[in-house]
């Protein structure tokens, strides 16, 4: 267990070299701390912060005499030039690189061709929707989806970027005007290529920038294509504004809708491969998602109004005449030219409505408020809206091909994968704790599946999940394993609503009740991007967690502890030197728990980049009960309560969703990609030959043929698709190592577990004679500190060199989280709990 800090405000020090900002713990008492907790409250985690905010680094800071750590193998010493160096000794180095460090230069590789791909191909679709290339724009997406799910692999996470690779990066990143990563990052052996994902978003690193995105591949595509077509319809007028001219542009903005339609489901739809390829978030794709939402709306809505106009003041006609007259609706005379003339205007109607039923119901307070209002009612609309699209124009089906092939090929399957463990009773629950004094937080224990042992990093990943007895909808929740328990997967929640509430009631139905656990649904796993490289792509990560936001970091954390473990017997250096938590909560139940069962980590677990933990308990508490108390003895009254209670299993281990890709051997892809593709290429296939030789120009009714068509066809083949992969995923998983694995946290348990102990030694010959505390017995690797109240941070905080600052919490904690983290040396990467 961790040692704790309990009596001082005082911070914890860390010194550094002018400049060099490699530094290592060290207990200092005159209060001027970075990295720590001030008593005045003013400055966290601040690099300058003596209390009156100024910076005196050169004083405070400088090293004027040499100090030298001995960690086991390793020593790190300062030069006389001011410049510090890592060795490792030679009788100590690991013989071989323990399992995290292992680099698999082919998983780099490909990781960058994915990427390459993925980007490229998303380029080109945007260069065909500038051209208004709607037979061709579906392409390049589908190609790019069945590249990339066979090439995939998620086990690259501290790779060694290649020389090519790293030159054409900062090249083409230079193209776009970008900062180049290079410039501001140490030369570490290790850099990870979540800066490849910076070309794309041009930022500094840290979550993408999703308006840069947006412009650059949906709104300047759109705009070229409008400008385009209504400049050309225009010229060939002779800019003469005639009826024939009025229809043109009309037309005009419906076809721009369409284009912004056209892949506006690529980054929603489950499992989305590209997304996964560039690294994005789900919930930064749905950024996407809404914005060419927004802009199909507002032209789809304008082609209405403007059609209006020409039915109204150009061709005079009644309103009335809309409606398609009493003897159209007869077979016979359905697809007579008039009255599908008439059918067309009424399905524009119907468009019109569904467009302003979806962006209505989609603001942002519905969002927040009725939630299932909301979900209900886009997945209604979306779908009159998608029927009535295809009926209004016999060419909408390949406008909106990427976005209906794509979206039919990435959902489907993962329905029928949870429809199917939805009949055999859902993932089986293992454990419910219902956590004491933490204001109705439970977590869930369910068991995985043998052949799919939490394999990949679970740094920042959510599953969906759906518990039909209470709610058809999906609820994401972050999920976290122990990393002594790598059969388990787990996720806490909060009973904030209707749902989680009756979940919490239902679950706390004990076996003497003798009722069963309701089939739970889950769907995962989400979060493309790796946090654990963005982590060590920084010298100083930061994370300040609220609530129940800390299970975002508890794989982070446990990845980090494995790392930096298993990296002192390698020959790897890091860019990362230190690691700073703030945990911001009320619930001493919670804290208890979190703290016991997660971070509970050992003196020597945080030796490299040493971690220091701030809880912050902001719920008034007496002086006898402080959090001081919370130790092993206090923790004995809960234990009880915390191995949960009695439950009736039902279901089976959960199995992650079967046609991920991203594993190791591009032979293990292959099954997901020959899906992918049959399921994509195939309902492309339907939808020409439809097009072709079904639909006419006149008849409307018989375009809907081709969406029931291609949803059948998804149906099947991913029932069949997924029976296939079940049985050869049993015979493949068994003949696989356990040591091929190495990205999987639990095999390479052991390894870690093995790391040299030894203790560490710090000699601190004549530096200065203010420390107030005695280093032999005081650990300098993790640290814990409880304090009162909410942390206030402020600029300074975060302005660290080279820091990352992750933050899951209240959206007042983000805000706040966000405004001090404007510095170029502060890169932010949010957990967001609401979408
Ligand atoms: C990526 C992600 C990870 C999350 N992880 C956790 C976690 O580890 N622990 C935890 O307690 N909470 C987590 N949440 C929040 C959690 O999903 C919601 O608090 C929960 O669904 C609310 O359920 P409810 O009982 O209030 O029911 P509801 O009344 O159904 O939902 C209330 C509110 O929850 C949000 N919500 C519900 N369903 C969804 C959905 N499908 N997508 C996005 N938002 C939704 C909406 O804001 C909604 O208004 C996470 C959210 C996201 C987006």
């Amino acid at each position: 267990m961790g040692v704790q800090s309990l009596e001082t405000p005082e911070g914890i020090e860390y010194f550094t070299s002018q400049h060099h900002h490699r530094s290592y713990g060290s207990m200092h008492g005159d209060g001027r701390s970075y990295g720590s907790m001030h008593g005045d409250g003013r400055s966290y985690g601040s690099m300058h912060g003596d209390g009156d905010g100024e910076v005196d680094e050169t004083e405070a800071y400088h090293l004027k005499q040499p100090i030298h750590v001995e960690t086991s193998g390793m020593h790190v010493f300062e030069t006389g030039d001011d410049d510090f160096s890592i060795q490792t000794t030679e009788s100590e180095k690991a013989p071989n690189s323990t399992c995290p460090l292992n680099i698999h230069m082919g998983g780099n590789v490909r990781s960058l061709l994915c990427r390459f791909t993925a980007a490229a191909c998303i380029l080109l679709y945007s260069i065909f929707v500038a051209l208004g290339k709607y037979e061709l724009h579906i392409h390049p997406l589908l190609g790019a989806g069945s590249i990339c799910t066979l090439l995939c692999t998620t086990n690259n996470i501290k790779r060694k970027r290649s020389r090519l690779g790293s030159t054409f990066i900062s090249r083409i990143s230079k193209a776009f005007c970008c900062k180049s990563q290079q410039q501001h990052t140490a030369t570490g052996p290790f850099e990870n290529t979540s800066s490849n994902m910076n070309m794309l978003s041009c930022s500094k690193r840290g979550d993408p920038n999703m308006n840069r995105i947006n412009i650059l591949l949906v709104l300047l595509p759109c705009l070229v294509y409008g400008m385009r077509s209504v400049g050309g319809h225009m010229a060939d007028n002779g800019f003469e504004f005639n009826q024939s001219l009025h229809k043109h542009v009309a037309n005009d903005f419906g076809k721009l809708s369409a284009f912004a339609m056209s892949a506006f489901l690529v980054p929603v739809a489950r499992h989305s491969i590209l997304l996964e390829c560039l690294g994005l978030d789900p919930r930064y794709g749905l950024r996407v998602h809404i914005f060419s939402g927004c802009i199909a709306v507002v032209t789809g809505l304008g082609h209405g109004i403007y059609w209006f106009f020409i039915w109204m003041l150009v061709q005079k006609k009644e309103f009335w005449e809309i409606i398609p007259s009493g003897d159209c609706w007869t077979k016979t005379r359905h697809d007579h030219e008039d009255c599908s003339a008439q059918f067309v205007n009424l399905l524009g109607i119907l468009c019109g409505v569904c467009f302003i039923g979806l962006s209505v119901t989609s603001l942002w307070w519905i969002r927040r408020n009725y939630y299932r209002f909301f979900y209900v009612s886009h997945i209604v609309f979306s779908i009159l809206l998608c029927y009535g699209l295809a009926m209004h124009y016999n060419k909408m089906i390949l406008y909106l091909a990427p976005s209906l092939v794509y979206y039919l090929a990435s959902c489907v399957p993962a329905l029928v994968q949870a429809f199917r463990s939805w009949s055999e009773g859902g993932a089986l629950i293992t454990k419910v704790v219902h956590i004491p004094d933490s204001r109705d937080c439970v977590e869930l224990s369910i068991q995985m599946d043998e052949h799919h042992k939490l394999e990949e990093s679970l740094c920042g990943k959510y599953v969906r999940v759906c518990v039909p007895e209470i709610s058809k909808v999906w609820h994401p929740f972050t999920v976290y394993s122990d990393q002594d328990d790598p059969h388990n997967l787990k996720l806490t929640f909060r009973c904030t609503g209707p749902f989680t509430q009756d979940l919490s009631d239902r679950l706390s139905l004990t076996k003497s009740s003798g009722v069963q656990n309701p089939k739970f649904l889950v769907d995962g796993f989400y979060g493309a991007e790796d946090r654990l490289s963005n982590a060590l792509d920084h010298e100083t990560i930061v994370i300040v967690a609220g609530g129940v936001g800390i299970v975002s970091y508890i794989s982070l954390l446990n990845k980090l502890r494995s790392t930096t473990r298993s990296s002192i017997n390698s020959e790897t250096t890091f860019q990362t030197n230190r690691i700073i938590l703030h945990w911001t909560c009320r619930d001493e139940g919670l804290i208890r728990y979190v703290k016991e069962n997660y971070l509970d980590f050992k003196d020597e677990d945080f030796r490299n980049f040493p971690l220091s933990l701030y809880i912050h308990h902001t719920h008034a508490i007496n002086n006898e009960s402080t959090l001081c108390a919370i130790d092993k003895e206090d923790n004995m009254n809960y234990d009880n309560e915390w191995k949960g209670q009695e439950i009736v299993p039902r279901g089976k281990p959960f199995v992650p969703y079967q046609l991920s890709s991203g594993h190791r051997k591009i032979a293990q892809n292959l099954p997901a990609a020959i899906l992918f593709s049959l399921l994509t290429w195939g309902n492309l296939w339907i939808i020409l030959y439809f097009y072709k030789n079904v639909q006419t120009k006149k008849a409307v009714l018989s375009r809907i043929y081709v969406l029931i068509s291609m949803s059948l066809y998804s149906i099947i083949l991913s029932g069949l698709g997924l029976l296939i992969l079940q049985w050869a995923s049993q015979h493949s998983y068994s003949s696989v190592s356990t040591a091929d694995n190495c990205g999987d946290s639990s095999t390479c348990t052991k390894n870690k577990d093995d790391a040299s102990t030894k203790d560490i030694s710090v000699s601190t010959e004549g530096s200065s004679d203010d420390f107030s505390f005695d280093l032999e017995n005081q650990p300098i690797s993790y640290q814990i500190k409880h304090s009162q109240g909410r942390p206030e941070f402020n600029e300074d905080s975060f302005d660290l060199p080279d820091t990352c600052v992750f933050v899951c919490g209240p959206a007042s904690l983000l805000k706040s989280v966000r405004e001090c983290c404007k510095s170029d040396n502060c890169a932010i990467y949010e957990e967001i709990f609401e979408m």
